[in-house]
């Protein structure tokens, strides 16, 4: 990983002052989950907007997080704003959504959460529609002139109980690098997972973002499986070995790849992220098709073929999830990666695709983390004006690290996080890219 220096002289009193004279961005290390620092330090400050019905038990929901509410000073600091914007059917409740925030923004703690809740846009009412997206816009634009390392999302829900997960992890320092999201939570969670212990596999696992995720879902109690090529072997059972889990040296690419996972876990899998990837850049012009296929191969056509196979044959139990990894580049397009974000679109759009059925003939999610600039060796390969410019580009100007994305993971592969389905969730610090 090459380190981030500009991010470690902002952080000095001389770095500071001549950064902001000469106008340069102003990164703030962000306070990240830590065993010692599990929440936002701080209060919360639950607002409604739109003078419609407020959303049933959000009250309830909130005061599970663990955030005591914020008193009434709305110049106090707090840790966090939530604004139940679910009531807003029209233009004129938006002015709520302003009189709300604007005087209370300003109070929000560095690190801090902006937090919108919206609802589903009703193609019934396109007043309601118009409503309910111009808070898309807002939160996105609010993203990227907060600053001090504070996030805003939007969630748009129906019923705050099975968005708890969802709140509670945007609402936390796990979701540290994740800003100008706009996440859907449906009402209906799939099946209930079963009681027990998890088993989680990771494709990719031996190092960089795959490593940190199989290390995320052992702390969060699952048994992992790290599965990585047989020439990371070694990478692989360290970590496995580190974990209490196992290793499985194999190339997804494998046309028996699904069998050898099937075989490795008689007993089913609950949890399968598919994050294993690589790139092999160059523009079209000069790309053979050696490696726009090899590309796809690794990136798309191994997932779709290990999860059909691990769906069909009912491997993945009841209540299980899929999370898939695209990219930013994905959904942007990248000059000199049309092999790679043809890849990690098709990722997205397999997710759309499979998530509803899944859900109703397998019992099981599936979405997809889509990571912008992340601190691996993947991007410390990154030429230094290129590794720059992806560094600095979003909102909170700078890079991502691996449990940034492994914390989105862990979320979308909890137990309760049954309602969130088909969902793209960009963990990129509002990348510019796309946006
Ligand atoms: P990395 O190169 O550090 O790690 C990728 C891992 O996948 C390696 O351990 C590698 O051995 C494994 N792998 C590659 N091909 C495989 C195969 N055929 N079978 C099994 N394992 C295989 O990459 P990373 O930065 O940790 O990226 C992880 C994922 O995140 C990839 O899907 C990548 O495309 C995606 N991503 C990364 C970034 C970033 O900034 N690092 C940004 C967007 C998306």
């Amino acid at each position: 990983m090459a380190a981030d220096r500009y991010l470690s002289f902002t952080g000095t009193a001389p770095g500071r002052f001549l950064t902001r004279r000469l106008g340069l961005p102003q990164p703030v290390p962000l306070s990240r989950w830590s065993p010692e620092r599990p929440a936002l330090e701080g209060t919360l400050r639950h607002l409604v907007a739109g003078g419609g019905t407020p959303a049933p038990d959000l009250g309830a929901v909130l005061a599970r997080t663990g955030l005591k509410p914020a008193d009434d000073h709305a110049t106090a600091p707090v840790a966090a704003v939530v604004l139940d914007a679910t009531g807003v059917r029209d233009v004129t409740a938006l002015a709520g959504v302003h009189a709300a925030l604007h005087p209370v923004v300003r109070s929000v703690a560095a690190s801090g959460r902006v937090l919108v809740l919206g609802a589903p846009l009703d193609p019934a009412d396109h007043h309601q529609a118009a409503a309910q997206q111009a808070l898309e816009g807002f939160t996105r634009s609010l993203g990227k002139e907060i600053g001090r390392g504070r996030t805003v999302n939007l969630v748009r829900l129906t019923d705050p109980a099975a968005a708890e997960s969802t709140l509670r992890f945007l609402l936390s320092p796990k979701s540290a690098y994740v800003s100008g999201q706009v996440i859907e939570v449906g009402p209906t969670p799939a099946a209930p997972h079963p009681e027990g212990p998890r088993t989680a596999l990771v494709t990719g696992a031996a190092r960089g973002i795959g490593a940190a995720v199989a290390g995320t879902l052992a702390r969060d109690g699952a048994r992992v499986v790290v599965l990585d090529v047989p020439s990371a072997g070694a990478d692989a059972e360290r970590l496995a070995d580190r974990l209490g889990g196992t290793a499985l040296a194999l190339d997804v690419t494998a046309a028996d790849a699904a069998d050898r996972i099937a075989a490795a876990l008689p007993d089913g899998l609950d949890v399968l992220v598919h994050n294993a990837g690589v790139t092999r850049d160059r523009r079209l012009v000069n790309m053979d098709a050696a490696r726009w296929g090899s590309v796809l191969d690794v990136n798309l056509a191994s997932v779709l073929r290990t999860t059909d196979a691990l769906l069909a044959d009912g491997a993945l139990r009841p209540g299980g999830r899929i999370v898939a990894t695209a990219s930013i580049a994905g959904l942007a397009g990248n000059a000199g990666q049309t092999n790679y974000a043809a890849s990690k679109a098709g990722v997205a759009g397999l997710v759309r695709a499979l998530a509803p059925r899944a859900r109703e003939a397998h019992g099981v999610t599936v979405n997809a983390v889509a990571p912008g600039f992340i601190e691996t060796r993947m991007t410390a390969a990154v030429p230094l004006f290129l590794r720059e410019a992806g560094r600095r580009m979003n909102s909170l100007a700078q890079g991502g690290r691996p449990e940034d994305v492994a914390e989105t993971v862990a979320w979308l592969a909890h137990p309760a996080s049954g309602a969130v389905n088909g969902q793209v969730v960009r963990v990129c610090g509002q990348s510019l890219l796309g946006a």
